[in-house]
């Protein structure tokens, strides 16, 4: 039997629907939320890179479309895709730290509630078994998925991809309260953006 035929045995769309059903229903931290809960995530069993982000901003969560705002348009530019691929669920999943809006603090957006990406990833991983790529979009994402592996800085878990590639990739979250960042870091754009963009590119046609 070949690796293909292995893997097609191990996608399970139907489980996978039945999944984001109950997430979408979920009320887990309801009482800590500004708005009833909209979970925001687009996903199908058939992905194969993973996008993992901070948790929706408001406009993100009056639309119901991830990454429907600048920083979203600044990503896209990063991964060298357009809006219609970015969105195509059968190959790109979107699955933030925290799946909906948790209200505006004193200096910007609150992180993702805690409960969320404990309670709900690991059942959502479970059954996406072709990812081949997780892109970690800020420090939340990267919290979670390299715990203990993360270095001192985000420049310094940026600087040291190699050492989660190639199952991760951290990066920086492309929010416009970021533009500094972007500016005494001008490695990032010359060195890891084509990079991101090669590997990227070759998860998405199947080709690593
Ligand atoms: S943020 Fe996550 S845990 Fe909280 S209600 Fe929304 S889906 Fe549930």
């Amino acid at each position: 039997m070949t690796d293909e035929v292995n893997l097609n045995m191990r996608v399970k769309p139907a489980a996978f629907k039945r999944l984001l059903v109950e997430v979408r229903a979920c009320r887990i931290c309801e009482a800590h939320l500004p708005n009833p809960p909209r979970p925001i995530l687009r996903a199908s069993a058939t992905a194969r890179v993973l996008i993992v982000g901070q948790a929706p901003g408001r406009r993100v969560h009056e639309t119901g479309i991830p990454w429907n705002d600048p920083s979203g348009e600044l990503l896209r530019k990063w991964l060298g895709t357009d809006r219609d691929e970015f969105y195509d669920e059968g190959r790109i999943a979107i699955i933030p730290a925290g799946f909906c809006y948790p209200g505006t603090g004193p200096s910007g957006d609150l992180p993702p509630r805690p409960e969320c990406a404990p309670h709900w990833h690991p059942k959502l991983r479970a059954l996406l078994p072709r990812i081949r790529l997780t892109l970690l979009i800020g420090s939340y994402a990267q919290a979670y998925y390299l715990a203990g592996r993360r270095k001192k800085t985000l420049a310094g878990t940026v600087r040291a991809r190699a050492e989660y590639l190639p199952e991760f990739f951290p990066l920086p979250h492309p929010s416009p309260r970021n533009r500094l960042w972007m500016k005494i870091n001008p490695w990032f754009e010359a060195e890891v953006i084509p990079q991101l963009r090669r590997r990227f590119r070759a998860c998405l046609r199947g080709v690593v």
